[in-house]
């Protein structure tokens, strides 16, 4: 479910013709060897192709031009190891349409002071070059990438990675489609929007469809298939039966392990990759989609609840964001439910009525079949478990009427120290940056919503990133956020984005 293309992306040595091919022979050697270095680096999380030099207007506009047209290009990385006169590039970039980090970086570590003459000068002048190929961007306001550090330096090749992240991301936003069963919940504003604009700002597709389209693919699975599945989950998961009887349990689950298989079945047949529902419309369906849902949304799909549109496709851009990434601890759905407040204790317990995805999960995860206090459906079989430890990011894609506005806050999550044995429920528990009063009363000033899509893996400059380069707004609350400051932000941001 989380194929994605074998992305590249092109390393552009920035020079020009007037020093001799002696040194532009340099220029495409070195450049070779850094894109060598790249490859080899656990850091960079997608191939690196070393293209030929950027030399004229010419070479500029048909190297871009080929990035556009190569459907696995995600973006350009530029290097300017000499002086490279920007005007050359106002042809390409006008016609630019993937993402650009302009790569900061200079062959040699150190200044050779015993040996270093005008030559060398001349060769080597990334210092006067990378202002001359920054200038354009700014005055041509284009939106592009800069990182500054020597390119064998872990940290700078860290960020160069997480930028390729983004670029993909951006890439692949225009791919997610999300299929809304049953429309919304009657009355809710945040978790609406949009849609159109959603499309032409995201490239997000957004269809309507009724539940009882879904339920035949459900009813259509068979009894084999059903008691494969079932078998699987009791192999991989503990069982908290509460007392009911072992068969009724599992005929419980089994209506959860015929969903799973009907509904990833319609939105393959109809190429969705993220979709929401909606508990009061529930049709045919015996249960709320639960356990179903959870097991999906491990599998890659994006999700949210209640007919929120906006969340599935932004869980479904941080897991494509992430995908493969070395120790990645998980991206998903989650609520605000409810404080602590106590002091030296403070927190949000996040969770769901039934769907949280256990990506998120830390030790055993087990079966549970209890009433939902809402609906008048069976009692849903749903994944019960904690979640992992340390910092992540909530994130929240709101549309306020005349644009979206994405905001990213900072959180520590925590263990509770206490079981919560009457709760059905998956759950993570979070304490806001700076801290919980701060927080939340900022996130409320920015018109957050109560869903979120939440990652361990991803940054909040990663989130600003891409906002960047959708061209929307993204507020971010963290350590150094004040109420003062930060709404002075959001009216600024008014003026700016209008
Ligand atoms: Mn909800």
């Amino acid at each position: 479910m989380l194929e994605i293309k074998p992305y590249k992306f092109y390393f552009c040595p920035c020079t020009q013709d007037l020093y001799g091919d002696e040194v532009l022979k340099h220029v495409a050697e070195h450049s070779k060897e850094i894109v060598g270095h790249l490859n080899e680096a656990e850091e960079i999380p997608y191939e690196v192709v070393l293209k030929p030099n950027l030399l004229t207007d010419d070479v500029i506009q048909a190297t871009f031009a080929e990035a556009n047209a190569d459907p696995n290009c995600a973006g350009i990385i530029t290097f300017a190891h000499t002086f490279s006169p920007s005007k050359s590039y106002i042809h390409g970039l006008r016609h630019l349409q993937k993402p650009l980090c302009q790569f900061a970086t200079q062959y040699n570590e150190e200044i050779p002071y015993k040996e270093i003459d005008m030559d060398f000068m001349n060769e080597n002048q990334a210092a006067h070059g990378e202002r001359e190929f920054g200038h354009i961007f700014a005055r041509m306001r284009l939106e592009h990438k800069v990182i500054f550090g020597y390119w064998k330096d872990k940290e700078v090749l860290n960020e160069l990675g997480s930028w390729m992240r983004v670029a993909v991301g951006y890439n692949e936003s225009q791919n997610i489609r999300v299929a809304r069963f049953a429309d919304t919940m009657r009355n809710v504003a945040v978790t609406d929007g949009d849609k159109v604009e959603a499309e032409q700002v995201f490239g997000w597709t957004v269809d309507a469809w009724p539940i009882n389209e879904v339920v035949p693919f459900v009813d259509a699975v068979s009894p084999k298939e059903t008691a494969d599945l079932t078998d699987e989950y009791y192999d991989l998961y503990s069982i908290i039966d509460d007392g009911r009887d072992a068969k009724e349990f599992r005929r419980l689950v089994e209506v959860q392990a015929a969903q799973e298989i009907g509904i990833e079945r319609f939105l393959e047949e109809h190429n969705y990759n993220a979709f929401s529902d909606h508990f009061d419309d529930l049709g045919g369906l015996k249960q709320l989609p639960s356990l179903s849902i959870q097991r999906l949304m491990a599998k890659g799909y994006g999700f949210g609840a209640e007919g929120d549109w906006k969340t599935p496709a932004m869980v479904r851009l941080m897991k494509i964001m992430t995908a493969g990434q070395k120790g990645a601890k998980g991206s998903a759905f989650m609520e605000d439910y409810t404080y602590n407040l106590v002091p030296g204790k403070e927190g949000i317990l996040e969770s769901h009525m039934a769907e949280v995805d256990p990506s998120v999960s830390e030790g055993k995860i087990a079966l549970r079949a209890t009433p939902l206090s809402m609906g008048n459906r069976e009692d849903p079989v749903r994944l019960v478990f904690t979640a992992q430890t340390g910092p992540g990011i909530a994130t929240s894609m709101i549309d306020l009427g005349d644009r979206f506005r994405l905001i990213v806050q900072d959180v520590e999550c925590k263990k509770v120290g206490h079981q919560m044995p009457k709760l059905p429920t998956g759950t993570v528990f979070w304490a806001p940056k700076p801290n919980l009063k701060i927080g939340t009363e900022a996130w409320i000033y920015a018109g957050g919503a109560h869903h979120t899509a939440f990652s361990y893996d991803l940054s909040a400059q990663q989130m600003q990133d891409w906002a960047d380069l959708m061209g929307i707004e993204c507020a971010i609350i963290d350590e150094n956020t004040t109420i003062r400051n930060f709404k002075n932000e959001l009216r600024v941001n008014d003026v700016v984005y209008r």
